[in-house]
């Protein structure tokens, strides 16, 4: 596509061509951080409509930079790139060309939809600076990081920035745009217990760790059941134990991995609390000694509240009278966003992708696709949002 000559909304003919990088993209799907041929296809198209563009933040991260007018506010829209390591089930013509991997949660659609915006307001008036945020290794929760560690808000300051995803299972044509937590946080905790092996003849000589995991593994059940008030949302699962080798060994060390969830640093803190506590006193009742290692994969995403209502106001043209939600159903997976959104005010929002068995499917689902519908209706908002923002 070439630079268009005036700020209208796509053509049938344009729509047609974004669909077809949607599907491009779709068909070549790259993981994790290392996204180097969706990185340079945006960066390509950015730079021949006349945005300034800088690679390698952050990896393979990329920002591309408009400014127009002498307007000194600036915004920040953020999509993620990166695909899922999983084996596509889809027969259409852009599934996966490579096993093993997938756009399993339309991360392809956000892309082509940011694209699709930038190419429009290339050519549209607008009064400020433009910072347009592509991200790998959002499934990792570690792009965002990886892109505010190498500077990305000092290098490209922003008064707010804003992002969205799919939503599967709701109509298109639905939005939610909830102030508050949004997703949940992802914390791994590591149990490490170490207690003295010996022979399972002999239990007395030994400091056995394995009824010290049966014990934690029914106390750790109590914290969500009864620390917490029914009203705080949480998960707290534990998806791996490891110990022993043989029968008739007794082992020294046994360790456990937890993943817990919030929807706000408060109910991870006390759930963590609580978690140091029922070891200090398992090492106490055993005679074990009992490491605990918290890693934060992301913090809990928290829309906020003034930058929340300015993309209510803004999308509201937009979509039929009930359409924009302010509240959604309540979900506890993550969103790496949320760490961007510590730095930076602003609102993550969600496009209903459509509904029944083949736009209805989970995102993560190997029969899952984004829905090309929901381009115009993207880069509508992000047109919308820049319009009003930077005015
Ligand atoms: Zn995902
Ligand atoms: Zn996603």
């Amino acid at each position: 596509m070439d630079a268009q000559q005036t700020c209208t909304a796509l053509n049938d003919a344009e729509l047609h061509a974004f669909t077809a990088l949607r599907r491009q993209i779709h068909a070549a799907p790259e993981l994790g951080g290392d996204t180097p041929h969706t990185a340079e296809l945006v960066a390509a198209k950015l730079q021949q409509w006349g945005y300034q563009v800088h690679r390698g933040v952050g990896g393979h991260g990329l920002v591309g930079v408009l400014r127009k007018g002498q307007g000194s506010r600036r915004i920040g829209l953020r999509a993620d790139m990166d695909a899922l390591p999983m084996q596509e089930k889809n027969a259409f013509a852009h599934a996966s060309q490579i096993p093993g991997r997938m756009h399993a949660c339309g991360h392809d659609g956000h892309t082509a939809i940011l694209l699709a915006a930038a190419y429009r307001l290339a050519n549209c008036p607008f009064n400020g600076t433009l910072n347009l945020i592509f991200q790998p290794d959002e499934e990792g929760l570690c792009g965002a990081k990886a892109m505010i560690d190498d500077g990305l808000f000092e290098r490209f300051p922003c008064d707010a920035i804003f992002a969205l995803h799919n939503m599967p299972g709701a109509p298109v044509g639905s939005a939610v745009v909830q102030a508050g937590p949004t997703m949940a946080s992802s914390e791994r905790v590591e149990v490490h217990i170490t207690g003295k092996g010996g022979h399972g003849a002999m239990p007395e000589l030994a400091v056995d760790p394995l009824p010290v995991v049966a014990s934690l593994i029914n106390a750790i059940q109590t914290i969500k059941s009864r620390n917490l008030a029914p009203e705080e949302y949480a998960v707290v699962s534990i998806g791996m134990l490891q110990a022993g080798s043989v029968y008739n060994i007794i082992p020294d060390e046994a360790s456990m991995l937890i993943s817990v969830r919030t929807d706000t640093p408060q109910t991870q803190q006390k759930i963590n609390q609580r978690l140091s506590e029922i070891v200090r006193g398992h090492e106490q009742a055993f005679g074990v000694g009992i490491a605990l290692t918290f890693t934060q994969l992301a913090p809990a995403l928290i829309n906020h509240t003034a930058e929340t209502e300015q993309v209510r106001q803004s999308l509201a043209p937009l979509f039929a009278p009930g359409q924009l939600h302010s509240r959604g159903p309540k979900v506890m997976g993550t969103e790496d966003f949320a760490w961007m959104l510590e730095q930076v005010p602003g609102c993550y929002f969600m496009l209903g992708n459509g509904e029944g068995e083949f736009h209805g499917c989970s995102v993560h689902n190997p029969h899952y696709d984004f829905n090309d519908e929901l381009i115009r209706l993207g880069a509508d908002c992000w047109y919308k949002l820049v319009s009003d923002y930077l005015i």
